[in-house]
């Protein structure tokens, strides 16, 4: 989509505003351009160049009627009240000219305040509804700071660029024409003299502006891999001091920030010479003016009055000018703003948009995976290679192996957070691509080892996604996870803020949250990724027996490190390499003497 249809795609709820604002500034541009012709008799009264007439002129449509007929009616006010009192009228009547005109300019400022910030809103509002229904594959491959960059950033630039400049676009190039106009009625051949000098000023600046967008375009890409740099650094921090990585991480933030600061200087020395060299031109052009209109004087084509206007007719244009190459500046680093912008909304959601159109809303007899092969797009090597399983409905299935051996991509093909690349996935014999993508999803709860809570009240936290739920039924689904002891105790109970500045909580009274959340869901199929990390023995009881009523009367796909899990499994699968290398259950594997028995052999090595 071109900038021009993607700001018309904005602007068109709130076409109300704009069009008052294209009102007010043709108003203004109406009032600036009558200010200069008003100035003539104005200063050739006071000059005393002008004739008194005393014959009315025949009143008709036409410029030079109107001319006759408003000095007839100033010679009528000189002759009655005298010149002192016509001079009095002409200073009102110009200050009238300039409050209206600045009237208008006020309003047209005041309406395009609101519909720049509703436009800006509403475009963020559009990356941000796009952005979290993209597929969780988009945000592996691309980085998130570069993504937030884009949110913030290239959106505030959008505002700051494009859509100041898009007023500045309109009004001034109508302030300039209109002043063009008035000249060339005051005296053709200056104005055509003028505007041969303004064409070449014109194309010199031209010149330098078209890089812009280009180096707009390299400084918002090197705050966006400064922004991922920052973004990956803290969230690794742990790791990052465990390894004594400081010096190392900080030295690649000193290369890109050093990057970003030389591409920023770069641009900002070409965009700093507008100014000053469209000012010199704009004194060059003056000059060269004053010098002929003089001759002009000299040789009695024009007079001083006219002269004058002139000059002040010409004078209004350079602001308008300076304003409208400034624009111009702007609106090339607005495009390249808009573009990383436009390539996240166009980034397709494959996934959504071959939904298929199948409801469903249980799962009677079984999930089934046949002969399923995933490849990550960046990866050599296939993550699952030709895996089969059945999950029937109200059974456990547990996945265990080694990390790297394909289980958490397994989980992830279910809810369709990527697709297979051959094979299928079935829910009682249809595969999942045929379902509506909605319905899938809200068949299946899951609890992933990363808990993931958000700054918010612990309530909030728990009704995430089931936001109809009663107080009753979070306190019900709470203490099914064990969670309401903890929770009770908080300062606030359920109100209390999750957060740096709120509840402190243990890895696992958060993990307990989350349990709690996926019991209020009450999802048939559940999918768990058992957390790894060690807890403390009272913790890890109250967790595990929380698990377990988790998976009670439902579906469970379960990627298993604990050992009560693992035991408890209707059915084992033993991973390796995207490889299922052996199943059954606790005993018939541990008989079998193979991988499994290794493994669990390892684990209770591990334990006190
Ligand atoms: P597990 O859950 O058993 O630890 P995973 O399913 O996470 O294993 O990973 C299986 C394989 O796929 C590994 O080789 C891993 O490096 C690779 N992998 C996982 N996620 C991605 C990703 N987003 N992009 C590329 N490769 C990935």
């Amino acid at each position: 989509m071109s900038l021009a249809s993607t700001l018309w795609k904005y602007v068109k709820p709130h076409k109300g505003l704009a069009i008052i604002n294209v009102l007010c500034n043709l108003g203004m541009v109406v009032f600036s351009v009558a200010s200069i012709p008003a100035l003539i008799p104005f200063l050739q009264i006071l000059f005393g160049l002008e004739e008194l007439t005393t014959e009315a002129p025949p009143l008709a449509w036409n410029l030079g009627s109107l001319k006759a007929n408003f000095y007839f009616w100033l010679s009528e006010i000189i002759r009655t009240e005298g010149y002192n009192n016509a001079l009095i009228y002409m200073c009102l009547g110009i200050i009238l000219v300039f409050f209206g005109k600045n009237l208008f300019r006020y309003l047209s400022t005041a309406t395009m305040a609101p519909l720049r910030s509703n436009v800006v809103r509403d475009l963020r509002q559009d990356l941000f509804k796009h952005v979290v229904q993209l597929p969780i594959g988009y945000f592996s491959s691309s980085k998130r700071g570069d993504l937030i960059s884009r949110f913030t950033g290239d959106v505030q630039e959008v505002e700051n660029s494009v859509l100041n400049s898009v007023q500045a676009l309109i009004q001034n190039p109508l302030l300039i024409f209109g002043a063009l106009i008035v000249m060339l009625f005051i005296s053709p051949k200056l104005t055509l003299f003028t505007i041969v000098l303004l064409g070449v000023t014109g194309f010199i600046i031209g010149g330098i502006s078209r890089r812009l967008k280009k180096q707009s375009g390299e400084v918002q890409a090197a705050l966006g891999d400064m922004t991922s740099q920052i973004d990956e650094a803290i969230g690794g921090l742990r790791v990052v001091k465990a390894f004594g990585a400081e010096d190392y991480v900080a030295d690649r933030f000193g290369e890109s920030n050093k990057n970003y600061r030389d591409t920023l200087v770069k641009l900002l020395r070409r965009r700093d010479l507008s100014g000053p060299l469209s000012e010199f031109l704009g004194i060059g052009v003056v000059t060269v003016l004053i010098y002929f209109g003089f001759q002009q004087i000299q040789a009695g084509a024009i007079d001083v009055a006219v002269f004058l206007a002139f000059i002040y007719a010409f004078f209004s244009t350079i602001q308008p000018s300076k304003q409208f190459s400034n624009a111009f500046y702007s609106l090339q680093r607005g495009r390249a703003a808009m573009d990383r912008v436009q390539e996240v909304m166009n980034t397709a959601n494959p996934v959504v948009d071959a939904s298929g159109t199948q409801s469903v809303d249980a799962l009677q007899r079984e999930l089934t995976f046949e002969n399923v092969s995933f490849q990550y797009d960046n990866a050599d090597v296939p993550a699952l290679d030709g895996v089969s399983l059945s999950l029937p409905v109200g059974k456990v299935v547990a996945l265990v192996g080694a990390s790297g051996a394909g289980k958490s991509t397994l989980a992830d093909l279910i809810p369709r957070f990527y697709d297979v690349d051959s094979g299928s996935i079935s829910l009682d014999g249809t595969d999942i691509r045929k379902l509506k993508l909605i319905d899938l999803r809200n068949l299946i709860g899951v609890v992933s080892q990363d808990v993931v809570l958000f700054h918010d009240t612990i309530r909030a936290n728990i009704v995430f996604g089931a936001e109809n739920a009663t107080d009753a039924q979070v306190e019900e689904a709470s203490r099914l996870a064990n969670a309401h002891d903890f929770i009770s105790e908080q300062p606030q109970g359920y109100a209390t803020v999750i957060g740096d500045r709120g509840a402190r909580l243990s890895g696992g009274q958060r993990q307990r949250i989350t349990l709690a959340r996926a019991i209020l869901q009450n999802r048939p199929i559940m999918i768990l990724d058992e957390a790894t990390s060690a807890l403390d023995a009272e913790s890890e009881k109250l967790v595990q027996s929380a698990l377990f009523r988790l998976m009670e009367g439902r579906t469970s796909l379960v990627i298993a490190h604990r050992m009560a899990t693992i035991q408890e499994a209707d059915e084992i699968l033993v991973m390796e390499r995207g490889k299922v290398i052996e199943r059954g259950d606790h005993a018939t594997l541990l008989e079998k003497g193979g991988t499994y028995a290794r493994l669990i052999e390892l684990q209770s090595a591990d334990r006190p």
